[in-house]
């Protein structure tokens, strides 16, 4: 069936009953022109939709008090780009554990082609924060202030009268203010929630770059949940994208049943089971639910599809129609290809099998960088452009900088030892204690005297010590004169 631009453009629910032959050469919510097609799913209403709130629910709750809930003083999670502090876990990490987040980065990758391989995307459905808040809050909200599909629909299509400015005033203003708090959230995982408080309290002009990441934050909550919407998982989401290369014919997906389901037509009330049956009629009774709920606006009957994001509304649409037809549910179910051609459960194939091996190694890899983890870590390098001087007394001082990294809940302190060599080593502006969970940078002077030099270019060792105890040793060079 094929759907005119101009009858796109008076209805816009046009979108949810377009089934073009080439589906897979289009997007389910453009017209042939590519003008978008608004949506309007129906609100769903099943067991898996109550599983979702419920596990939304919890979902938000942990989003949105992740910033307050501090260990040991320290977030549970920040992501502080601006001052290159992570804390996960109210584990403080910083730029020197770039070993430790290669490990880390790499894992979550894998993990993700794994649990995509075996069960698609079922993040996308269920624990995605676009996913949650779009279809638990922000489209829950519109269900209360403008109706159900149906209404909502009418309400677009209707001239502007007193009723539908205060509702379509109410619904925006109720979504600018949550995508504020959203995106306050945001700035909290960034900067932590005490650098945000004072964002709030403190004269404006104090903190201009914060109000400003606000406001930005704040319009591109908006931006997405009021317009953007489904388009952000069929165009912008990479892991979308990524899908065809991690999804086979055993991956779990939310699937279609057309071996039970076809050949579809509608129910009619004349037509015993029966006689429906044996006249070749599948289970299918073509009556568009699932389509009609669907949030990216796609027909599953058509197969696995990009854009869907297994939320599996169609399920529960489905599921419905067949308990009132007195039919078993699970026309459209969790199943892979193979399942459903097959009857096979979930398949571990050698692919999955290779993922989680190397799932495993990077695991132990990072569990390893983990526990090995110093507690001080400790740079020390020449000063730029410094050569050698030569005292009055005769001696070679050489400079050095010196960078320590507490990445202990404790203050350490730290005293440097000359290792290979007689002589002096101090250590200048500080650097003898170094706070808990901060960086100090400080200069050392190193003297010896030139009869222990036997080139221009010695070697020497400097042991690092805190509370009586070797913590480092780190090798650099002595510079002198030539010989
Ligand atoms: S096809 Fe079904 S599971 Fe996929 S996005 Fe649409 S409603 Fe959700
Ligand atoms: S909801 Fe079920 S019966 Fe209705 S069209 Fe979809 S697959 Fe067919």
């Amino acid at each position: 069936m094929k759907a005119t631009n101009d009858k796109n453009k008076t209805d816009p629910s046009a979108a949810q009953k377009i089934n073009w032959g080439d589906f897979r050469d289009h997007l389910s919510t453009a017209d042939q022109q590519g003008n978008r097609m608004w949506l309007y799913p129906k609100k769903p209403k099943g067991r898996f939709y109550l599983a979702r709130l419920y596990f939304s629910f919890v979902l938000i709750v942990v989003m949105f008090a992740g910033p307050f809930v501090k260990i040991q003083g320290n977030p549970l999670l920040m992501i502080n780009i601006v001052e290159r502090k992570f804390s996960v876990l109210g584990v403080i990490f910083w730029p020197q554990d770039n070993l430790i987040f290669a490990f880390g980065f790499l894992l979550f990758l894998t993990g993700i082609a794994v649990f995509t391989a075996a069960f698609g995307r079922l993040w996308c459905g269920w624990t995605c924060p676009q996913t949650v808040m779009m279809e638990m809050v922000f489209r829950r909200l519109e269900y209360f202030i403008e109706g159900d599909a149906y209404a909502q629909r009418a309400l677009d299509k209707a001239p502007w009268s007193a009723k539908k400015l205060f509702k379509k005033l109410a619904k925006h203003t109720v979504f600018l203010g949550l995508s504020f708090v959203i995106g306050n959230t945001l700035l909290a995982y960034i900067i932590g929630i005490d650098a945000l408080k004072l964002i709030i309290t403190d004269p404006p002009d104090s903190h201009l770059a914060g109000l400003g990441a606000m406001c930005v934050f704040t319009l591109i909550f908006y931006g997405i949940f009021a317009r953007f919407r489904e388009q952000a998982c069929t165009f912008i989401c990479p892991y979308g994208r990524l899908q065809s290369t991690l999804l086979d014919e055993n991956t779990i997906v939310v699937a279609y049943d057309y071996k039970r389901g076809e050949r579809r037509g509608p129910l009619r009330r004349t037509q015993t089971p029966e006689q429906r049956q044996t006249g070749g009629a599948g289970d299918c009774v073509d009556c568009n639910q699932c389509v009609a709920v669907c949030p990216t606006g796609i027909d599953i009957r058509n197969g696995t599809q990009m854009e869907c994001v297994n939320c599996t509304a169609c399920i529960d649409a489905c599921d419905n129609v067949m308990t009132k037809i007195g039919k078993p549910r699970g026309l459209i179910r969790f199943a892979s290809l193979n399942g459903i051609e097959r009857g096979e459960l979930l398949r571990v194939t050698p692919r999955i099998i290779g993922y989680c091996v190397v799932l495993a190694l990077l695991g132990l890899g990072l569990v390893t960088l983990l526990v090995t983890r110093k507690d001080l870590d400790t740079t020390l390098l020449r000063a730029p452009g410094g050569m050698f001087q030569t005292t009055p007394e005769g001696k070679i001082n050489n400079l050095y900088l010196l960078k320590l990294t507490n990445k202990t809940h404790h203050d350490l302190p730290v005293e440097l030892k000359l290792e290979n060599l007689p002589g002096t080593l101090s250590v200048l502006g500080g650097g003898s204690l170094v706070p808990a969970e901060k960086q100090v940078e400080s200069s050392v002077l190193v003297q010896l005297d030139p009869t222990l030099l036997p080139t221009a270019n010695t070697p020497l060792v400097v042991g690092v010590y805190s509370n009586g105890r070797k913590i480092e040793t780190l090798k650099t060079m002595f510079l002198g004169p030539r010989k």
